[in-house]
């Protein structure tokens, strides 16, 4: 029997579940000084990062339970290296930074946030290997090194090593983090904003409305709320993931792109880009096709079958960076957008950043990079 959910929810313990649906409809609070709307890893990061720092009563709202949008369906590994492979300097800064935070966080959060750090092992697909560019954090490694870390590959490969990276269940660090926030309404969509002299004075929902000192919009992709003048361009990015039936084959860390082993011996697989597929179901031949490429890279397990196979939405910009910004022509609302395909891996720096903003009135310099403007600079020069 293949459940068709992603794994991280049966793997919560009674109190990590019933955080998810906590405070259904319920809005004690209508005049929060600080409101989040969405609850996604990236909001209720910010909502408690918002409370640690003292900023008063803060209230988060989420339209379905937490974690139910991309952050309930992510695969959580936190792995900013390898984003020197792919993306600008920048933002592999920022996903360093994040990662000490969520090593902080471990550290500092009450239970800690259920960190969990990984070796991260890349297989190089020819004999060139990958990119030549060579970073401090990446160790070499040649076929017989990688036969001795990954046994029972199909063919020799060469690889990459790169040391202390991380992986989280999303929806236990989520459950986590919620857990400090005094005030928490799930089940609560907010439906339309209020502005009154470049402030927002009123978040309408579909329970009762608030009044909130300053509010932080971090609803995957941008909010389209009526009354809120914001055109940001944004899509979705389907992915599959799968979890297999426990595995008698032992992976170190986490092996790209084979899988990353959970720790009862599952092995997680996939993360798929399956562009242009707007369908929120499971497409059986998507999951067919990630376990042909795990059969033919480790025959080891051959046959193993899939226990939890699910699909979920990357909410993503045209650039692919996320945006982090306060809301052009607002004083007292930001937002954070398109976190794309390392959302979870982001969340503390973004939490960070969007606090610090709030608390000293002034966009911290780390801030800068992820401007909603850019995307109204690119409009102009189009003309
Ligand atoms: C297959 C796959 C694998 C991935 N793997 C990784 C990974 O390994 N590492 C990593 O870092 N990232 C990964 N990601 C990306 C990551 O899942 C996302 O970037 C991240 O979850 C985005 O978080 P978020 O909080 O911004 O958005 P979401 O998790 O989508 O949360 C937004 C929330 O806002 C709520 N909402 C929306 N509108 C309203 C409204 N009007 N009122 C109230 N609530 C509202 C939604 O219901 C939702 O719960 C993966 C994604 C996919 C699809």
């Amino acid at each position: 029997m293949v459940t068709e959910t992603a794994v991280w929810r049966d793997r919560l313990t009674t109190a990590e579940r019933a955080q998810l649906g906590r405070g259904a409809g319920d809005i004690s609070q209508r005049r929060p000084d600080v409101l989040v709307v969405g609850g996604g890893i990236a909001g209720v990061a910010t909502a408690a990062a918002c409370h640690a720092a003292g900023l008063g009563t803060v209230l988060l709202i989420e339209a379905g339970r937490l974690g139910s949008g991309a952050t309930g369906g992510a695969a959580g590994l936190l792995t900013p290296e390898i984003h020197e492979w792919s993306d600008p300097e920048p933002f592999v800064e920022l996903a360093r930074t994040s990662l000490e935070l969520w090593g902080e966080l471990e550290r500092t959060w009450p239970d800690g946030v259920g960190l969990i750090e990984l070796d991260w092992i890349g297989l190089a697909p020819d004999p060139d290997g990958f990119a030549p560019h060579q970073r401090p954090a990446v160790e070499w490694l040649d076929h017989d090194q990688v036969a001795e870390l990954v046994p029972g590959l199909a063919r020799p490969m060469a690889g990459a090593l790169i040391r202390r990276q991380a992986r989280v269940n999303p929806l236990r660090s989520l459950a986590r983090l919620a857990a400090v926030l005094p005030a928490v309404a799930t089940g609560t969509a907010a439906t339309s904003v209020t502005v009154k002299g470049g402030r927002v004075v009123r978040v309408s929902t579909t329970a009762e409305d608030i009044h909130p000192g300053a509010v932080v919009f971090a609803t995957g992709l941008p909010p389209l709320l009526d009354g809120l003048a914001l055109d940001l361009p944004a899509s979705r990015v389907k992915g599959h993931l799968l979890v297999t039936e426990p595995s008698p084959v032992r992976l170190p860390g986490t092996v790209a792109p084979v899988a990353t082993q959970l720790d009862d011996g599952r092995l997680l697989v996939g993360g798929t880009f399956d562009m242009g597929d707007e369908s929120p179901a499971v497409r059986q031949d998507v999951i067919d096709s990630i376990l042909a490429a795990l059969y033919a890279t480790l025959p080891a397990v051959r046959g193993l079958p899939a226990a939890y196979q699910w699909c979920c939405f990357r909410p993503r910009h045209p650039d692919g960076l996320p945006v982090i910004d306060r809301v052009p022509g607002l004083d007292n609302a930001w937002l954070t957008s398109g976190h794309f395909r390392t959302g979870i891996l982001m969340a503390p720096v973004t939490a960070q950043t969007i606090t610090r903003w709030i608390s000293a009135g002034e966009p911290p310099a780390e801030a800068a990079a992820w401007s909603s403007l850019r995307f109204a600079e690119r409009r102009h020069t189009a003309r």
